[in-house]
This record gives structure tokens, sequence and C-alpha cells, in this order.
């Protein structure tokens, strides 16, 4: 492994453990590693800091021990195998009634660059740095052979790896490739098909399953309207739950198949819900329904740091025309999956939505993403997903 020395004084972040190093604070190197290489980190004195991927790009390494190893096989399976306990811990791993979980959460999970999501059978794979991308296949196998019942292995990386890295990454099986057929996901006691071919990120939202839970909790004889339902998770769960009536919308064609069929699947020919292809603020433009229910749940509004202004306006001006057509005594989901966008400024454009409004708003419940999407203590950049219940008198 080539030694990467640190300019002084550019170690604390790294005793603190957060995992990453940025190009600027490397002083020297005692040789040219390649792209994805292990390497070894130190102070501008020689001690020992961690040891982790080497990338071309601002951030230089990514950390994945702070102590010295030698990063074979043996050295995967210790650290994917503690990822599965944990999850058996959380109870995720009950075959019949639960096979969705998400095993290895980057940097939640001391694996940065890496996402690993079960779906029963299949686990699919997401490499976000040019390291994970090299030991993909051995990964593969640690992973097949850490996670009982593991048959198929699917990479999914063509869009998640930096661009300009000198790779090609396919998609495709590692190991296995199921015949041709459903692939259907248990979460909770529900069947999900899910298509980590063709959907997005790795074909499901694993992130939003103890909120959807609470969903059910609420849904009791209401109408609920499911806005940006991709594969309709919250629209089973309401139905579960024993919704009145349930409309969903995205503005994706193939999410609304994926919704009507996740229905049909739990609950064939229940007439209680109707789904609509449809831009979401058109929606709640044309719509002049109330509802007892409303989720929100859109995509990431801002992808960087730039973008947070222009976020925070339309999280505002989609929450406003939802506080709008909530029936009074009704409950609002409402989420943020933008990483850049903090807790505070997600709450304060929720609540500059409300006072638009005029109405009386309370919050219930303040959301976050599950137990398998750990929070690194020490990467606080990792708590992404902010969700909010309100009230509204
Ligand atoms: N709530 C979902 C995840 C939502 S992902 C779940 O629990 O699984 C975000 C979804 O928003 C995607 O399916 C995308 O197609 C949809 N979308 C993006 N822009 C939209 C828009 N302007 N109107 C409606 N849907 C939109």
């Amino acid at each position: 492994m080539v030694n990467i020395y640190l300019k002084p004084k550019k170690e604390e972040s790294l005793l603190r453990f957060h995992p990453w190093v940025f190009s600027g604070a490397i002083g020297r190197m005692d040789g040219q590693p390649v792209e994805g290489d292990w390497v070894r980190v130190l102070d501008h004195e020689g001690r020992f800091l961690g040891a982790g991927h080497y990338q071309v790009g601002s951030i230089a390494v990514r950390i994945l021990s702070f102590s010295d190893c030698e990063a074979d096989r043996s050295w995967w399976e210790r650290r994917i195998g503690r990822a599965f306990r944990l999850r058996q811990t959380l109870g995720l791993v009950r075959p019949g009634e639960n096979d969705t979980f998400r095993l290895v959460h980057g940097e939640g999970d001391q694996l940065p660059g890496l996402v690993v999501d079960v779906y029963g059978e299949t686990a699919v794979m997401q490499a976000h740095s040019v390291g994970m991308h090299q030991e993909r296949q051995l990964i593969a196998e640690t992973v097949q052979a850490v996670v009982p019942g593991v048959r198929h292995i699917y990479y999914k990386s063509e869009s998640t790896l930096p661009y300009k890295a000198p790779i090609d990454p396919q998609d495709g099986y590692l190991i296995g490739g199921p015949a041709d057929g459903e692939h259907l996901a248990l979460e909770s006691g529900l069947r999900f098909q899910v298509d980590w071919l063709r959907g997005q990120k790795t074909g499901f939202f694993i992130d939003q399953r103890d909120n959807r839970s609470l969903l059910e909790h609420y849904a009791p004889g209401r109408s609920v309207l499911n806005m940006f339902c991709y594969t309709g998770g919250f629209s089973v769960y309401a139905l579960r739950g024993g919704a009145e009536r349930v409309h969903s919308v995205d503005s994706s064609a193939k999410a609304i198949e994926l919704t009507n069929r996740n229905v049909a699947l739990n609950f064939p020919g229940d007439t209680r819900h109707e789904a609509y292809a449809e831009d979401a603020f058109k929606f709640l433009q044309n719509n002049r329904e109330e509802y007892d229910l409303i989720i929100l749940d859109p995509p990431a509004f801002a992808k960087h740091r730039d973008a947070v202004r222009n976020a925070l306006k339309g999280y505002q001006r989609l929450n406003a025309k939802a506080i709008r057509q909530i029936r009074s005594g009704g409950l609002l989901f409402t989420f943020s999956c933008s990483q850049a966008v903090s807790r505070e400024q997600f709450r304060l454009a929720v609540f500059s939505a409300a006072a638009e409004t005029g109405r009386e708003v309370r919050i219930l419940h303040q959301l976050t993403q599950p137990a398998d999407h750990p929070v690194n203590i020490y990467h606080p950049e990792g708590e992404y997903l902010k969700g909010l219940v309100l009230w509204v008198e």
C-alpha cells in the first residue's frame, strides 16, 4: 500500500473518525497509487491514521479502517458480517414476513462508497467509489457468504460512479441471475414488485419502511393522497390500514404501472385505489378534491449546496398547495430526502408554507431514516431523510 502523509494539522478530522480525506489535506505520498487502490494515511510525522480507498477528486481517500489492517477476504467478511448482524438485531430478517432491508449503508456501516440492498434472494449493490468498483466481485461473494438465502447479486453502478474515472462500469449480475419472472420483495408482510434493472436507485425505497408503518396507523377511514408514489409503498400500507380510498400520483407512467401492480398483488380487485400519471404540482393545481391525509415524498430537490435556495422555495410551494387541500382534522406526511437541506431548513420551509395558508398546524411527529440506514455519529452528513407529520385543524 502507498503511504499518504497529510499536511500538519490536517489530521484532526481523522482523529475524530470522520472518514474522508480531502485532496487539499495531502502533503506527500511515497508512491503513486492507482485510483481505487487501498492506501495508508499518516500524519506528517508518520503516525498511522487510517486506511482506505484512494480516488482522484476532492475526496481523495475514503477511510475504511482506523486500525492498520490487511484488506483481505476475511476483513470483508468481518465488516459485512457485522452489518448483517445489526439487521438481524433490528428484527428485519424474518423469512416469510420481511426479507427486504438495507444491508450496507455507506459511511453508516463504515463502508463509504458502498450500498447493498437485499430483496429476498437478490442483493443489489451500488458502488459510489472506484475502490468499491474494483473490489465488486469479492464484495459480492462476501455478501452471498454472509446473508443466508441470497443467490443473486446484481451490480448497478453505471450512474453512481464518478463519470471521469477510467473505468467502464456495466450493470449486470455478478453472481447468479434469476430466470425471468417477478422479482418480489416482502416488507412487513406486504409484497412489492421490485425492478432493479430499470427502476430508480436499487429499485425500491426501503428507507420509508417505518414511516409507511406510521401512516398505516393513521389510515383507517381516511381518504389518502399519495404524491410521488413511485412503487406505491405508502398506498399499499394505507390500504392495509383501512383507508376509505387512496389516490396515487407520479409523473412517471412506469411508476404508476408499478403502483397498480403492487396494489393488485396485495389487494386484488380493490376498488378503493386509483392512480394518476401526472405532474404533482399540476395535479394539486387542478384537483379540487379535499383529502384527510396527504403524503409528499418528492425526489431530492437539492442535489448540491448551491441548489438549496431553490429547493426550499420548491418545498414551500408544494407544501402550501397540499396544506390547502387537507380537510379539517387531516394529516400531512411531508418529506425531504435532500442531503444538502438541513432538518431546520426543511422545517422552516414547511413553516412558511403553513403560514402562507393561514391554517392552524401542529407537528405530531418528526421523522427520519430507519435503523438499517444508520448515521455514523462521526459523519453527520449521512442523515439525509427528514419528515414531518402535521395535524391540520
Ligand atoms: N414515495 C416513494 C418514493 C418517491 S421517489 C416510495 O415510498 O417509494 C420520487 C418519485 O417522484 C419518483 O417516482 C418520480 O418519478 C416522481 N416525480 C418526480 N418529479 C415529479 C413530479 N414533478 N410530479 C410527480 N412525480 C414526480
